[in-house]
């Protein structure tokens, strides 16, 4: 049964029990009410019968008066002598049979009370009075007079009309406000019901408005927060999922390439009679692209390493300059085979990080300043700022334009694929850079104009104690 058929179901049956219980109570009280009056009425009347019988005379006009008292009263009378037994009884065109003599219980109770004698007995459907009349020119002594119960009870047949009437409408009522309330109060579970059933399907878009105030309002947006959370959990799952398949096809672009010309160089030095220049060329390429695969895998190690083990940044305090300069060395002769002017301005600064991976840091933007760079010049800065040190690798190279500045730092980005492999790159030099800084808490900043040059800049706490963690 349906939630709605409950509700429905339990309003009526509530209701209709309510409703019926309150017209039984009415309608019985309301007879009791009557009877009480009638019984006191008939006690009022008797009296009143009593001295109008007992001032009637003797003579022939005696049963003639009496049956008018009881046309006029409405009661069945009959009178008694002082030996209980009866001599009249009236009104004539309605015989009753009352009893011929009075039972001596009776005689006596009438006797002893000072007013009328009520009687009132379930199993009679008249309700009796008697009442001793002490005749004054007759020989009645008792008087009996009765009445119908169901005279007594005669309003309450038009009361109980009413009653039934109101109480059918009533439930006829109910049964229509109970179906609309049950469908007003139902209605937000079963909405919440299908929208929850909706989102456990995969329909996380789905959202619901209730636009209520009480529980059910409160519900509702717990659930489309709830869908809202898993909408992003899906979307970010989505994102991680379609980054690492672009991620697994890089890497295998990138594989494909130095193994064809691996295999190209091979195949070429099998030739028979290949001059020797020939030989060492295709000895050096087939070199260099292992190399190439080498460097690509070391990366990738690197970066699996940051993005599972956190602890793999060894920090401790260090002189930033050697490091600068120890670059500057490695790559000062390349630069200068090229014609660049290659500078380093450093003062002494002791740094606190892992000195190894600050020097990948360096040498990977140092090693792309000379690869991206022409002519012009090349210098690695430092400076201290606020308590840090700040590092700019700057040149004046083939710059990179807005389009690609997003994605720079995206694994295997390149603004110009070719000329990246053409020159050895892997296309993660610049992740493995981003890694290692976000690992130290810091990051990577780059301006750059396309013509002009690029600026690299990272930030690293300055040690101000040697051998200390202070920042
Ligand atoms: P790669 O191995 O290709 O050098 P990186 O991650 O180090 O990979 O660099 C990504 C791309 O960013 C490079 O392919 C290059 O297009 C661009 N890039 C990096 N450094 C510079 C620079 N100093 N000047 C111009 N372009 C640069």
């Amino acid at each position: 049964m349906s939630i709605r058929s409950k509700l429905a179901w339990t309003f009526i049956l509530l209701l209709i029990f309510g409703i019926t219980a309150i017209s039984s109570y009415s309608i019985l009280f309301i007879r009791n009410f009557l009877l009480a009056e009638g019984e006191q009425q008939i006690y009022d009347d008797a009296e009143w019968l009593a001295l109008t019988i007992q001032n009637l005379p003797a003579d022939n006009r005696f049963e003639t008066d009496l049956n008018e008292a009881a046309v006029i009263s409405g009661y069945r009378i009959a009178v008694y002598d002082s030996d209980g037994e009866i001599f009249a009884s009236v009104p004539y065109d309605e015989p009753y049979d009352a009893p011929s003599s009075l039972d001596i219980d009776i005689v006596d109770m009438i006797r002893n009370e000072p007013g009328p004698l009520v009687q009132n007995r379930p199993e009679s459907d008249r309700l009796i009075a008697f009442v001793s009349v002490p005749g004054i020119g007759n020989p009645a002594q008792y008087l009996q007079i009765s009445q119908l119960k169901d005279e007594i009870y005669e309003p309450i047949r038009t009361i109980r009309w009413i009653i039934y009437t109101g109480m059918f409408i009533s439930i006829g009522l109910v049964i229509l406000v109970s179906v609309l309330f049950a469908r007003y109060m139902s209605r937000p579970i079963v909405q919440l019901e299908e929208t929850a059933r909706s989102i456990a399907e995969g329909n996380v878009e789905k959202t619901l408005h209730l636009n209520r105030k009480d529980e059910f309002g409160t519900l509702a947006e717990s659930l489309n927060r709830m869908a809202s959370r898993l909408q992003k959990d899906n979307e970010e799952l989505k994102r991680i999922y379609e980054k690492q398949s672009q991620f697994f096809a890089d890497i295998t672009h990138e594989l494909r390439n130095p193994l064809h010309t691996i295999a190209g160089a091979l195949e070429m030095l099998q030739m028979d009679g290949l001059p020797e220049n020939q030989k060492k060329h295709y000895l050096n390429t087939a070199t260099r692209q292992t190399e190439r695969i080498h460097r690509l895998f070391k990366d990738l190690v690197t970066l699996q390493r940051y993005d599972s083990d956190e602890h793999f940044i060894e920090k401790k305090s260090f002189n930033l300059a050697e490091v600068l300069r120890q670059v500057f060395e490695l790559y000062y002769p390349a630069a200068k085979e090229k014609g660049i002017d290659m500078k380093v301005e450093t003062d002494s600064h002791q740094v606190y990080a892992d000195p190894n991976k600050i020097e990948q840091v360096v040498d990977n933007l140092v090693s792309n300043a000379v690869k991206y760079t022409n002519s012009g010049e090349i210098q690695i800065v430092s400076v201290r700022e606020n308590g840090q040190v700040r590092v700019e690798i700057k040149d004046t190279g083939l710059g990179i334009s807005d389009e690609h500045l997003k994605r720079l730092f995206d694994r295997f980005y390149r603004t110009d694929k070719a000329r990246s492999r053409d020159k050895g790159g892997t296309g993660l030099g610049l992740s493995v850079v981003k890694s290692i800084l976000n690992a130290h808490d810091s990051d990577i900043e780059v301006i750059s104009k396309p013509g002009e040059g690029s600026v690299f800049i990272f930030k690293l706490p300055h040690a101000f104690h040697s051998g200390s963690s202070e920042r």
